[in-house]
């Protein structure tokens, strides 16, 4: 069967070029070349316009947790569109998607924590966490406890908010962010930046700049530190062992908000429901989406712990603040339904006891290439470190290695997320390990084809 789209490719790479701008995408380099257009998905492949099939090593952008061509999923939708195809949250209205989804969410969530804000993505969560956490504190009387901290290279979205919570310079040089009141302190990237330190030396060196900014702020006007539990975008960080339990120590000292940015790791990502569950912390605010709906629908929400949750309903007054789209009821059937299939397939507890161990060792066994410096994983989220020399960690001049692999891996059938030098992977959470097996061979394929290429 072919699986050629009807209207050729050049033709819709020309109307693409015409009319769409893409997210995230240099429009020169793009429009000189053409993008590659995707025309169906089943479990954890994709293909192309030119019909090539791909294995979806990034679970679209890392949210395709129970894999495509879910047939629950289009009917909870269907379903949902005749009876109620919207409602909306506002002034005192609810609707029966949004409270069984809401209690299915506190059901699975961290303790402590039993109430949902709804909104439509990542992005507007963290619109939703600066503005709660400020509110918070205004409510107790400390408007002046409004400042952020998050973490360079951090990744918290792309809205205003979102881009100046996270640390992305690039992001910051354009559109004059981030915005007042927020500060960034080093991320815990061992690989890059830690030196001659050991990663136990430095986990704990880049949790006291924590203490150190707070300092120098004023704990009296800090409203909140944000993290994600592993940076995602950033590049599979996955901090020092020593990280969390000082970051936890420094929060102790001190009455701030914690909020860790699920978005990636929540529902399922890391073997637990939460990150914050893999990494035993006690979140304040817990911004999801992405696995929310597995991407089915955009959905998102902010996940409040009772500290939180009995100031803004016991002494804040109206919270002026929500989206038209908050708790959309199809997105949340949709959400219901996911949900539904994690717990009765017991997705998370397989990544956790078979798939997840599985592929740390495959994945550790590519450490052995020429070109890989470093290959580390927690659960179903693994980076691989391409360098000229693993025993100085030295890169390859030009920065250009990662997007070089991650040519070869669409050549050879398999997408791999490139950030710099370091190779990406998020499969969807159904991954068997024989296709894990299927997937490193394919990494492993790309990686020798950027050996050949570089050393041509
Ligand atoms: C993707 C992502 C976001 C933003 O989510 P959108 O739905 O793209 O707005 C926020 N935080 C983290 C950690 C993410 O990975």
């Amino acid at each position: 069967m072919s699986q050629k789209a009807a209207v050729s490719t050049q033709t819709l790479q020309a109307q693409c070029r015409e009319h769409v701008l893409p997210p995230f995408t240099d429009y020169q380099a793009l429009n000189a070349k053409g993008a590659r257009v995707i025309t169906r998905a089943d479990g954890i492949y994709i293909w192309d316009s030119e019909g090539h099939k791909i294995l979806d090593g990034m679970a679209g952008l890392w949210c395709v947790n129970v894999g495509y061509g879910r047939q629950e999923l289009v009917d909870a939708a269907a379903k949902q569109m005749q009876e109620l195809p919207f409602y909306n949250l506002f002034f005192q209205t609810v609707h029966v998607p949004a409270i069984e989804l809401a209690s299915e969410i506190a059901s699975v969530a961290p303790k402590g924590m039993r109430k949902v804000f709804f909104t439509g993505s990542g992005s507007e969560s963290n619109d939703t966490v600066l503005r709660m956490a400020r509110h918070f504190w205004a409510c107790q009387g400390q408007p002046e406890k409004k400042w952020i901290i998050g973490r360079e290279n951090g990744y918290h979205g792309s809205t205003v908010a979102g881009a100046s919570l996270g640390g992305m310079k690039a992001m910051h040089s354009q559109g004059d962010l981030p915005i007042a009141y927020i500060d960034h302190i080093p991320q815990p990237y061992w690989y890059g930046e830690g030196g001659d330190m050991t990663p136990d030396e430095f986990g704990v060196w880049a949790a006291e700049q924590l203490d150190k900014k707070i300092q120098q702020i004023g704990a009296d006007k800090v409203a909140a530190f944000i993290a994600e539990p592993i940076q995602g975008a950033g590049g599979v960080i996955i901090p020092p062992d020593t990280y969390w339990p000082t970051i936890k120590k420094v929060l102790a000292k001190y009455d701030i908000l914690l909020v860790v940015d699920e978005v990636i790791c929540g529902f399922g990502r890391t073997g637990e429901w939460f990150g914050s569950q893999y990494y035993d912390l006690q979140p304040d605010l817990m911004p999801v989406a992405k696995g929310m709906t597995s991407g089915y629908l955009p959905m998102g929400a902010v996940l409040v712990g009772d500290r939180v949750a009995n100031v803004l309903t016991e002494q804040g007054g109206e919270f002026y603040h929500g989206y038209t789209y908050s708790g959309h009821p199809v997105a949340a059937a949709v959400a219901l339904e996911n949900l539904r299939i994690l717990k009765s397939e017991k997705i998370v507890e397989r990544v956790k006891a078979e798939t997840a161990p599985y592929l740390q060792k495959k994945w550790a066994e590519l450490a052995d290439h020429p070109l890989v410096g470093e290959a580390r994983s927690v659960g179903l989220v693994a980076a691989l470190e391409l360098v000229k020399n693993k025993q100085t960690r030295e890169r390859f001049a030009g920065g250009n290695t990662g997007m070089r692999c991650r040519e070869h891996c669409f050549s050879s059938g398999l997408v791999m997320r490139a950030v710099g030098d370091t190779m990406i992977i998020s499969p969807p959470l159904v991954i068997t390990c024989e296709q894990i097996d299927e997937l490193v061979a394919l990494a492993r394929q790309a990686l020798d084809a950027t050996w050949a290429e570089l050393n041509a």
